[in-house]
């Protein structure tokens, strides 16, 4: 890249005169351009002045199409060029990712150099991964993963595409939070809107004739109708009031439109182009935002909202986060919980339709976002990364691995316990090792850093260290010194904190019970006990010993939200990690050693792999590296079925999506995590670094917890036909004689650290004189697999 090009894509379009030719921006969408006209056509648009924006669209099987090629489209008035790929039906989905590549190099050979690649879905990752380009952006618009029918493979895609991207824009806060903390260089984009567009509709627009026809007081949706709308919701609309028209504009997708209710109040117009939307709009008296609350719209950040705003209409929305977030502080916008509210609130902005006080605060707000000034903004974070490519490319871009790598005796996949442990051992032993982690840091999920306030954070939920072996403790304590900490729980019970594991100051303030011994605890729990026997399940372990009462106050909603099963489909194993107390001793563990690493786990960390036989790749996923970097042993510490493909079907992992937050406030809680039984929280706990860490400042750092089915694999599933599945696989590891699996998502257990480390000690001290000895007669030895 020249100075004049830098200076031109940091500038924009003012430098633009300088570049001799545009640098080529490639935008790889899920969406079609000439669909509906939202986030990438603004963006693209507006790239246009600086890139020859090139647009990407999912591949047409027309039929008859016997040979692969692409339809070329060009939108003038807009500057961008669109392809699409035409592909021959029939083919396996690596025979199109080829035929797709081989197009894209094809049309690419005739452009001026790729500077950017940008991506709306990382489905397109597999056959454009080796474009080479300055900078590689992933615009996150959607959860992709919560929508209805994802394809198969989207998250391990996003992962790879969070690994190769050097920047990601997300569409709104929630998303931002969600990906936040799965790279280091994440920036919330809000959707923003075209003001002078939407504001059309204020003024005297002539409304189409096919909704001029329509009377009554008319409530107007605009936008895609698919499985995020409330269709009940419209119905619901329609029904209470008979004089009122609903009217609903946007394509329907992935739901059967026959599955829409019919109503004769109720008018689903279909698509229509951008430029008639304000026309319609100035029709309404109410715009609608009828969103369901399910998975599929947790992280959504309408755009519809602005524009509504914008063509001088007062809104009605559910309770999504980021609506309410962004913009239910205004007078215009009214949120609504329940069907009923829903109602009331319309009847209420119909009402107050000719008090139009409400727009100044709203257009105010409007002010602060356009799509010009995200797209100067965007244009200058690209502009940084292009800058300083040289830097960034050495240390995590496929595209600049050596041709030729040095051969190390081991690849170790994973920089986390199983994987740092495993690694120090052999390299002890005199083998050169190679660490692999797609995660852009070290430690695995105890990676812990500072955040914004300065104060340490764990980055995937909160980690205590405590064991009774003397061996891990000791072995550790070569890498760290310790910060005695003993961990204190307590459970939110109706908004009164009590001690949990339960014990006997549990009880006395739950029931105000006066026990004053251990026996009496065990007959106060003996009178409510319901024995059960056989216990097999992780509801028989507690009815059994407490009852069903506290039971459910503890147990039931809390495990359900953690695993998203009920107690009763659990193996026991879960719930009886936590005991009930006849006593007063209310820590949460009462092993030997219980304390935190004293400047943290990450430092900790970087002193178990600081020996001159390991090198580390960070942001590299194993298949990458897999066969760049030669090696004769692997050790595998990611999950078991992944690494076979999948091939007898995916073993269920339990994650949690993780809310930091800083509070200007010196303590929120009186200790470090408060326990949230109640099934209606949406999260299990809420963690206080403070308390761990010893820090101390005015301000306070927190996590939320939220579990969830899809994301990153933390929890095995303890449940039989899970451990099936995993013997299974763990077959296929056995006869993997140059492989080594270890650690909790390799071996599927549900281990604490300091079982890890000590699998992985007793793991090494088994493969270690084997590999010595495959080192002098190579072809000798049998497969290991960790106990
Ligand atoms: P991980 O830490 O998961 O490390 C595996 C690494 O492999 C990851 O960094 C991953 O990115 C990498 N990887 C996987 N696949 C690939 C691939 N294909 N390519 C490249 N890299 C790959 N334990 C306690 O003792 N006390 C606690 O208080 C505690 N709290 C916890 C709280 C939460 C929310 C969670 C999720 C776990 C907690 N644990 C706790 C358990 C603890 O996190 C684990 O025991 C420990 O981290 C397991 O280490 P590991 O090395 O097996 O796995
Ligand atoms: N548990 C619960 N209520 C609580 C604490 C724990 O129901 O207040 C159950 C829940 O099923 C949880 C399991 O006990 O997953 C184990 O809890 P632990 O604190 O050991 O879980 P961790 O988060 O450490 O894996």
């Amino acid at each position: 890249m020249t100075k004049q090009g830098r200076e031109s894509a940091a500038g924009a379009a003012v430098h633009q005169f300088t570049e001799p030719a545009p640098a080529t921006l490639i935008c790889f969408s899920h969406l079609r351009w000439r669909f509906v006209f939202q986030r990438p056509q603004h963006l693209m648009s507006r790239f246009a002045a600086t890139y020859r924006v090139i647009f990407w669209e999912e591949a047409v099987h027309p039929e008859g199409c016997a040979t692969p090629a692409l339809q070329i489209d060009e939108d003038e008035a807009n500057g961008v060029t669109i392809l699409t790929p035409a592909l021959p039906r029939g083919l396996s989905p690596a025979e199109e990712d080829a035929a797709l590549g081989a197009l894209l190099d094809a049309q690419l050979a005739s452009l001026p150099p790729v500077a950017v690649r940008w991506y709306y879905t990382p489905m397109m990752l597999p056959f454009s991964a080796h474009v080479a380009a300055e900078c590689t952006v992933y615009d996150c618009m959607d959860e992709l993963a919560a929508f209805k029918n994802p394809p198969a493979g989207l998250l391990d895609r996003e992962r790879e595409l969070l690994a190769a991207a050097d920047v990601v824009f997300t569409g709104g806060s929630s998303l931002y939070e969600a990906k936040k903390d799965r790279h280091d260089n994440v920036h919330a984009f809000p959707s923003s809107i075209d003001v002078a567009h939407f504001g059309a509709a204020r003024g005297a627009v002539a409304e189409p004739e096919d909704q001029a026809r329509i009377v009554g007081p008319k409530l107007g949706f605009c936008g895609v109708v698919d499985e995020r709308m409330d269709v009940d919701l419209l119905a619901a609309l329609a029904d209470a009031h008979d004089d009122w028209s609903i009217v609903v504009i946007g394509p329907v997708v992935k739901i059967d439109p026959a599955a829409l209710p019919q109503r004769r109040n109720l008018h689903f117009l279909g698509a229509r182009d951008y430029a008639e939307l304000p026309a319609y709009m100035s029709g309404w008296d109410v715009a609608l935002m009828p969103f369901a609350l399910n998975e599929a719209t947790r992280f959504i950040s309408p755009t519809k909202t602005p524009e509504y705003l914008a063509a001088g209409l007062p809104v009605v929305s559910t309770a999504i986060v980021d609506v309410v977030r962004h913009y239910g502080a205004l007078e215009a916008v009214r949120i609504a919980g329940t069907a009923e509210d829903f109602v009331t609130a319309c009847e209420a902005a119909i009402a107050g339709r000719d008090d139009l006080t409400w727009r100044e605060a709203a257009d105010e707000q409007l002010a602060r976002g356009s799509w010009s000034s995200t797209a100067l903004s965007m244009g200058a974070l690209i502009a940084v990364e292009r800058a300083t490519r040289d830097t960034v490319e050495a240390i995590v871009s496929p595209t600049r691995w050596p041709a030729a790598a040095v051969r190390h005796d081991v690849m170790v996949v994973g920089a986390g316990f199983a994987g740092a442990v495993m690694a120090r051992q052999l390299a002890e032993a005199g083998f050169k090792v190679l660490v692999v982690d797609r995660r852009p840091h070290v430690a695995g999920n105890a990676y812990d850093r500072r955040d914004d306030a300065g104060l340490l954070i764990h980055q995937y939920g909160p980690h205590i260290f405590h064991t009774n072996s003397d061996d891990v403790f000791g072995y550790l304590s070569r890498f760290t010194q310790w910060r005695p900490y003993e961990h204190r729980v307590l459970a939110d019970v109706r908004g009164q904190l009590v001690p949990m594991p339960i014990n006997r100051t549990t009880l006395n303030m739950l029931y105000d019970a006066g026990l004053e011994s251990d026996d009496d605890v065990e007959a106060f729990l003996a009178a409510r006990a319901e024995p059960v026997e056989p216990i097999r399940t992780s509801a028989d372990v507690v009815v059994s010993r407490v009852g069903r009462e506290l039971y459910e106050t503890f147990f039931r909603g809390y495990t359900r939200k953690q695993w998203g099963l009920d107690p009763s489909e659990l193996d026991k194993a879960v719930t009886a990690r936590v005991p009930t107390r006849t006593d007063t001793d209310d820590r949460y563990f009462t092993d030997k050693h219980q304390a935190m690493p004293a400047d943290g786990y990450t430092r900790m960390f970087e002193a178990m792999l600081d020996h001159p036989s390991i090198e580390l790749l960070l942001g590299v996923d194993y298949s990458q590296a897999r066969d760049a970097y030669p090696h004769d042993h692997l050790v595998f510490t990611g999950p078991i079925d992944e690494y076979f493909g999948h091939r007898f079907g995916k073993l269920p992992y339990r994650s949690l999506q993780f809310r930091h937050e800083t509070l200007e406030q010196e303590w929120l809680q009186p200790v470090a995590v408060v326990n949230y039984p109640d099934e209606a929280v949406p999260y299990t706990r809420i963690t206080e670094y403070k308390h761990l860490t010893g820090d101390s400042a005015p301000a306070t750092s927190l996590t939320y917890e939220y579990p969830s089915a899809e994301g990153d694999p933390y929890y095995p599933i303890p449940r039989e036909e899970n451990q099936a599945l995993f013997k299974r696989y763990e077959a296929l590891a056995i006869a993997e004689r140059d492989v080594t699996f270890v650690g909790r998502l390799a071996t599927y257990r549900y281990y604490n650290m300091d079982q890890v480390v000590g699998q992985a000690l007793a793991t090494a001290r088994r493969l270690i004189p084997r590999l010595h000895a495959e080192k002098v007669e190579p072809l000798v030895g049998t497969a290991v697999a960790a106990a």
